[in-house]
């Protein structure tokens, strides 16, 4: 009943235990052959030591660090074989994949992580930014081009939205009564995005899983990482900047550096808000969450020079998580402390609800088209042990990267928008219950109160300064 994708031969390396470890682990054993004396966790929590022995799986009780993390990986892996998984916190994804690629080891992640310390301790809000994280392993790439493949940030977003952003274009070409051929280049998939007048893309995601019991004061509640959440919603705002805005943020900046498809706001992301569209709810608020993807997708759509293109599409994350993560962040910032105990709700207390992550094309013929998974909890635990809807559509997207690695095992370091989406989706496609495309006519004038003044632009509905909160 489940396909086979391929063989892995050597050592299988999951770094982190988390909730998006706990979900990839079955479905690598559902998908590949490989020896099963050969597969090790890296994780220092013990509270899955016993699930790890009663499954034959090596269970390293070891923090990565930046000093031991060349040793305990070269104490696992052979020269030239095996895959290193890492879906841990607080240890560097540039780091580890340098030295996966110099040992010749295939390695995935699912968000460019840096070392404990970096998130809080890092004094310079520009350098605490996805763009300086991100910018790191495009410099990387520069330098050592090809050789052994490294997918970076092939989760659900980062990771599985750039092939929706590539579904998505097709069907609106369609829709428009267009018959281009699949783009086969990176220039191709930009000239297609222009032509069919895309101003910019939200990551729109809405997520209503939720649980019975109330949450407690005191307590972070996410349906993923709640340490991860933290950290990503404590860096400042940041989004690919399209060529179509013609207001700029008061307290917005450039970068000095690299690609220059994004900007930052003096601002943490998990308190920044913006107007956005999902398919249950409608129009509702999201958070603009910093991600990756949002630089990645305006830097591989760029057209002409990174410092003034032609073209280049605006792109953020509009994110409204779990309720009671929206909860969790009123009490965080409303406190100025972290709570003192985290929670991930998983799915054996989440009574209903669903992920809903699209991507939302807006500005164009059809004003906005989103096209996502719907994937509801009662489906995910039909479809596979041990996670979340949430949890769900990050570890097929693993398992998707995996094999596209196992596929193209020489493609040097990658990103999602660089890999073939029509493979990694044939692969994932079974695991994100309804997957759909809607058009909606609302913008973000649609739909305000009118009651207060607001510094909009009415002439130009898709300008960022409309989308932004006040
Ligand atoms: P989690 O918090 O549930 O688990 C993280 C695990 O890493 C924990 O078990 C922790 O003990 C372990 N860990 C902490 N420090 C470590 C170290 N030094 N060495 C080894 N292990 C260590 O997180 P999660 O929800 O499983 O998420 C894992 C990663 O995936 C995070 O980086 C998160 O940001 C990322 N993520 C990406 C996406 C996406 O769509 N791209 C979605 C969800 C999560």
């Amino acid at each position: 009943q489940f396909p086979c994708h391929g063989h892995i031969d050597g050592p299988i390396v999951i770094i982190g235990f988390g909730s998006i470890g706990r979900g990839t682990l079955p479905l690598i054993e559902r998908h590949f052959e490989y020896d099963a004396k050969k597969v090790y966790v890296i994780e220092p929590e013990l509270s899955d030591h016993t699930f790890l022995a009663q499954r034959g799986i090596h269970h390293v009780e070891t923090a990565i660090t930046r000093a031991n993390y060349r040793e305990v990986l070269a104490g696992i892996f052979e020269r030239g074989k095996g895959f290193c998984v890492n879906l841990s916190v607080d240890t560097s994804s540039l780091d580890i994949m340098i030295f996966c690629r110099e040992m010749g080891v295939l390695y995935i992640d699912t968000v460019v992580e840096p070392w404990a310390g970096f998130y809080f301790e890092t004094e310079n809000n520009a350098a605490r930014t996805n763009y300086a994280l991100r910018q790191a392993v495009r410099d990387e790439k520069a330098h050592n081009p090809g050789g052994t493949t490294a997918v970076s940030c092939c989760g659900a977003n980062p990771g599985m939205v750039s092939w929706f952003v590539k579904e998505a274009l097709m069907t609106l070409a369609r829709d428009t009564g267009r018959s281009d051929p699949q783009p086969t280049t990176r220039e191709g998939w930009a000239s297609l995005m222009m032509s069919l007048g895309v101003k910019g893309i939200h990551i729109a995601e809405r997520d209503t899983q939720k649980s019975t019991r109330h949450k407690k004061m005191g307590t972070f509640v996410n349906t993923w990482s709640v340490e991860g959440f933290i950290s990503e919603g404590f860096q400042p705002a940041e989004l690919g900047w399209g060529t179509h805005e013609t207001w700029f943020p008061e307290n917005a900046h450039h970068h000095a550096k690299g690609c220059k498809a994004a900007i930052w706001i003096e601002r943490p992301g998990a308190i920044t808000r913006v107007h956005t569209w999902c398919p249950t709810p409608g129009p509702q608020f999201g958070f603009l969450v910093t991600h990756n993807e949002a630089i990645s997708i305006s830097d591989y759509y760029t057209i002409g020079d990174g410092a003034a293109p032609l073209y280049r599409p605006t792109c953020h994350y509009a994110y409204h998580p779990c309720d009671d993560a929206v909860l969790s962040l009123h009490e965080t910032f409303g406190s100025g402390k972290l709570q003192a105990r985290y929670h991930i709700l998983d799915e054996n207390e989440i009574t209903d609800g669903i992920d809903e992550l699209g991507v939302l094309l807006y500005g164009h013929e059809k004003n906005a088209l989103w096209f996502g998974s719907r994937l509801s909890i009662e489906e995910t635990r039909y479809l596979a042990p041990f996670q979340n809807a949430t949890g769900l559509q990050v570890s097929s997207a693993v398992l998707a990267g995996m094999v596209w690695a196992l596929e193209n095992p020489q493609a040097g370091i990658v990103e999602t928008d660089e890999m073939d989406h029509a493979r990694c989706l044939e692969v994932q496609r079974r695991y994100l219950g309804p997957v759909e495309a809607h058009y909606t006519d609302w913008t973000p004038l649609t739909d305000r109160w009118s009651q207060f003044a607001e510094d909009i632009d009415e002439s130009d509905p898709w300008q960022f300064r409309n989308v932004l909160a006040s």
